[in-house]
């Protein structure tokens, strides 16, 4: 009998989480001030963020982290991860390729975000803080957050983007049930909120007005921090248990990728499976190729340019170096909207300037007829966003039947889309589209930008 899962058992759980940057030759450029566009101090991030995790986000030099026991103790509730085998998808394409996943959709809240959410969680308690607010799109991380902020007794506000609010009751649910305070952004409770809505009465909100809420909301309340599910270098940090993991189980069964592919959003899933892979390349030359599957309609490893830009719609934060389609891009309204975002956190950025990270820019319809056969085949119902990372490994399975030749690929599963079924009963009903970008639309966001770079 083949063996098709790769379990590890608790003790296996890391104890450290990998620094990437303490292992790159050209390290990112640094986040700068917009006003005087000089270099951000690790002080001028303490207002908004616990200490503890901006003293990661700007650690150059320490490869490994300690994990908190009592982040640990919490992972425990669902990791180790399974990695698995695909046979069954293996067999429907007829392919020569071993396909393995790493199952990130088995924790509580159905993603990879909670490996984030609760170290966010720790820090701010273990300093001494009792609000956090964040932002949340279609639910995912707001979800995560929820339940780590439960956990470590702090209380949550969570500005949902207020057509995801309305039409995705579900996660928003999730959050109430463990105990968050949801809020429809734009909402009146901050300026921001009540000057957009002042100007446009209808707006349906966005990401950037939700940060610029959350933020608000954050700098007004005594003992209250900000945190964010993606893009930011500690965030890609706490990820790395995945690819740790996934590191001693390709070693149980005894193969290597050569292959390692993640959908993009911000970064986040992508990092936590790929950093760990890609430091056997940056010190021992190792040959893996290591693919971010984006979204056709919001490609901006494939096609952005890599300069200085706005974190955020409104342009609040900092300017941070990215592969970016400039911060006031506008990506069609797609179901996987974890990955409808304009930029690429700045270590995967510099890692793709380098030549570390190659990209694929895949169309909605081939991301949902991947879903579907991965579905029929593995039984698990895959989130709009990992589809992404699922049609990039057919892809690449068909390119190796093609070839005639071996080749292992591993890809992430970043979650199930058991929550996004009335995405799957569209595309069943024929009513989805492409939503593809021309380049006109790119070059005129990217024209806007100021060119530091
Ligand atoms: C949020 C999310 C993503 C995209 O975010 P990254 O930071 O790029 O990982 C991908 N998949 C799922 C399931 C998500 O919830």
């Amino acid at each position: 009998m083949n063996t098709k899962k790769f379990l590890l058992q608790e003790k296996d759980i890391p104890t450290a989480w990998y620094n990437i940057v303490a292992d790159m030759k050209n390290k990112p450029l640094p986040p700068l001030n917009p006003k005087t566009k000089k270099p951000l101090n690790p002080e001028d991030l303490y207002p908004l963020f616990a200490k503890g995790l901006v003293d990661q986000e700007v650690n150059q030099t320490d490869a490994w982290i300690e994990i908190p026991e009592e982040v640990r103790d919490m992972y425990k509730i669902w990791r180790p991860t399974p990695l698995v085998r695909a046979f069954g998808l293996e067999k429907a394409l007829d392919t020569p390729a071993h396909i393995y996943f790493k199952n990130e959709s088995v924790s509580p809240v159905g993603s990879h975000k909670l490996n984030s959410a609760i170290p966010q969680a720790y820090f701010c308690k273990k300093e001494g803080v009792t609000n956090i607010t964040t932002e949340t799109g279609a639910g995912q991380w707001g979800a995560a957050m929820s339940l780590a902020a439960k956990h470590f007794g702090l209380e949550l506000a969570v500005y949902m983007v207020k057509i995801s609010y309305n039409q995705k009751p579900y996660r928003r649910l999730i959050m109430q049930t463990y105990g968050a305070e949801v809020v429809a952004s734009p909402s009146m409770s901050t300026r921001a909120g009540r000057d957009i809505i002042t100007k446009h009465p209808n707006y349906q909100g966005s990401l950037g007005t939700a940060i610029s809420e959350a933020v608000e909301l954050a700098m007004q309340t005594p003992n209250c921090k900000y945190v964010l599910g993606s893009v930011l270098n500690h965030v890609m940090l706490h990820q790395t248990v995945i690819g740790l993991e996934a590191e001693k189980q390709m070693e149980m069964a005894g193969e290597y990728p050569d292959v390692l592919i993640a959908c993009f959003g911000g970064g986040s899933n992508f990092s936590g499976i790929a950093y760990p892979f890609l430091r056997h390349k940056l010190l021992d030359g190792k040959d893996i190729r290591v693919i971010a599957a984006e979204p056709a309609c919001c490609p901006k490893l494939t096609r952005g340019e890599f300069q200085y830009d706005f974190g955020d719609e409104a342009g609040y934060t900092p300017l941070i170096p990215m592969y970016t389609l400039g911060h006031s891009f506008t990506p069609a309204n797609i179901h996987a909207g974890g990955l409808r975002y304009h930029g690429a956190g700045s270590i995967v950025s510099q890692l793709r300037k380098d030549g570390y990270v190659d990209a694929v820019d895949i169309p909605q319809l081939e991301t949902f007829k991947a879903a579907l056969l991965f579905a029929k085949t593995e039984g698990i119902i895959p989130a709009p966003e990992s589809s992404h990372a699922i049609a990039a490994t057919i892809r690449e399975a068909e390119q190796a039947k093609l070839e005639g030749k071996q080749k292992t690929i591993l890809f992430n599963l970043s979650g199930h889309g058991l929550i996004d079924m009335t995405a799957y009963d569209q595309y069943l009903e024929g009513d989805l589209t492409n939503g593809e970008v021309s380049d006109a639309d790119i070059a005129k966001n990217i024209a806007e930008l100021d060119k530091i770079i």
